[in-house]
């Protein structure tokens, strides 16, 4: 048999993701060479800390704390070290020292991407990151390659497990946001300091990536309009039940034209109801998955683990072999297309329909005036239900009317809103909710 070529790997992090790509690259180096048609040789291990345990046994003098010069002396790279810097520094350095490079930096990529894509351009190597969006679930080569032959319309994801399993929570049982967050914490799916998930961050930074690639144009962090899910109460998830909806935090990339006529993609997280026939209304606890609508192939939806080490570091090692493969092959394909120009439209041009709760005093004539004031505005309602609370001990009555709308852009929605808080039949407007996939 001819002898293999060897191509050295330096692993930047070895902590949750890092550990079980390291103990991979070692416990499989026969089968990772039998598929890539190169030995993949781990070079070294860049940490912080040389004395520190590791979830996986591996050899001490692997461990270095000169990334730079690891970095330096690399065909691969995976930085899997998080944060903004040092890990892009070293990324700028592996790429121009002619390393392909795989990440799961989602927070880097989203604050920098563009200026890491063009230098992996100019240097003519890969910069993959198939871990960054939604862990183990293949999804960004499944819309870079698989459907590059297709036109992407629409993609709507859970792509961040942390609050999918709080919303879970709250729906299956019932439960507050502040104690199903507190069950997250207890065990282990949300940080002690869960602002970037909870407030959609995470999600956003996900977002990004997802629209880039499905509409071949760089949206960068403040293209994305986020609303997080600390304002969703368990009132709000008990009225979605109630109406055969379920809410999740959703990523979303649509290709709209606003009012004015002007094409373009509109990107967004937020709470979002769904019919609960819905495939995304089925995924439960930590777990992620993307939908995508596309001209040709209609809907497609990619689940599984959003994240862990072991899940994660699946999808690190899927890059490394396709970046391992194309220098065997000799020279590296193009990572994505940004050909798409197409611009980001501001959270107004959303079109999407809306769930509305109103505390509606209980007189004749309230349904007819609330329904005329939408109409008014363009918005035209396809669900109105009215619920009478009779307080026994006060005698009193008070009316829930919940409102499911036709699409309408947010602008008309925000202005009927207005509208209808200056009725005087109005006590208050308890929720206002965008609803997809209806
Ligand atoms: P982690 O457990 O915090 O591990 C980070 C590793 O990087 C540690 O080994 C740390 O060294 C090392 N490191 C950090 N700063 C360093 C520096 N300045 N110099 C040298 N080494 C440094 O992180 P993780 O959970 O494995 O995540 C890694 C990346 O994958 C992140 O970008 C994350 O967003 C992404 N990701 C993670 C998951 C997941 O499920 N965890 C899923 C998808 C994507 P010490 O151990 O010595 O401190």
């Amino acid at each position: 048999m001819t002898e293999l070529r060897t191509l050295k790997v330096a692993l930047l992090g070895c902590g949750n993701v890092g550990a079980q790509v390291a103990r991979i690259l070692i416990d499989d180096a026969d089968t990772l060479a039998s598929r890539t048609g190169a030995r993949l040789e781990l070079s070294g291990i860049a940490v912080r800390n040389l004395e520190a345990r590791r979830d996986v046994e591996l050899p001490h003098e692997l461990f270095t704390n000169d990334a730079e010069a690891l970095v330096k002396d690399a065909d691969l790279v995976i930085e899997l070290m998080g944060g903004i810097e040092p890990a892009r520094s070293l990324i700028l350095t592996a790429i121009r020292h002619g390393a392909s490079v795989v990440t799961g930096n989602k927070a880097l990529l989203a604050q920098d991407g563009p200026t890491l894509y063009e230098e992996a351009d100019k240097a003519g190597v890969q910069l993959s990151y198939e871990a960054a969006v939604a862990g183990a679930i293949p999804i960004l080569r499944p819309i870079r390659d698989s459907l590059s032959g297709d036109r992407i319309t629409r993609v709507l994801g859970i792509v961040n497990g942390t609050t999918n399993f709080i919303l879970d929570q709250m729906d299956t049982t019932g439960a507050q946001f502040a104690d199903a967050l507190a069950e997250a914490q207890r065990l282990g799916y949300a940080e002690a300091d869960p602002t970037a998930d909870v407030e959609g961050l995470d999600a956003a930074a996900k977002a990004a990536i997802l629209a880039s690639l499905s509409f071949h144009t760089r949206f960068a962090l403040e293209d994305v309009y986020c609303e997080g899910i600390s304002s969703v109460t368990a009132a709000d998830i008990a009225a979605a039940k109630d109406a055969g909806f379920v809410i999740k935090l959703l990523a979303i990339a649509e290709k709209l034209t606003d009012p004015e006529g002007n094409e373009g993609v509109s990107v967004r997280v937020h709470p979002t109801l769904l019919p609960r026939e819905h495939p995304l209304a089925a995924v439960h606890g930590a777990f992620n998955a993307v939908f995508i609508e596309a001209e040709n192939a209609g809907e497609l939806m990619f689940y599984g683990q959003g994240a862990g080490g072991t899940p994660t570091a699946s999808a690190v090692l899927g890059d490394l072999v396709s970046a391992a493969r194309r220098i065997v092959l000799g020279g590296p394909g193009r990572t994505e297309t940004t050909t798409g120009h197409v611009p980001a439209l501001p959270i107004d041009a959303a079109i999407t329909s809306y769930y509305i709760g109103l505390d509606v005093a209980d007189q004749p004539g309230v349904l007819a005036r609330i329904a005329q004031l939408f109409a008014e505005h363009g918005v035209s309602i396809e669900i109105m239900r009215q619920t009478i609370h009779r307080d026994s001990a006060s005698k009193s009555e008070s009316a829930e009317l919940r409102i499911v709308t036709h699409r309408a852009s947010e602008a008309a929605l925000a202005a009927t809103v207005e509208a209808v808080k200056g009725l005087d039949v109005i006590n208050s407007v308890t929720s206002v909710l965008r609803v997809e996939g209806v």
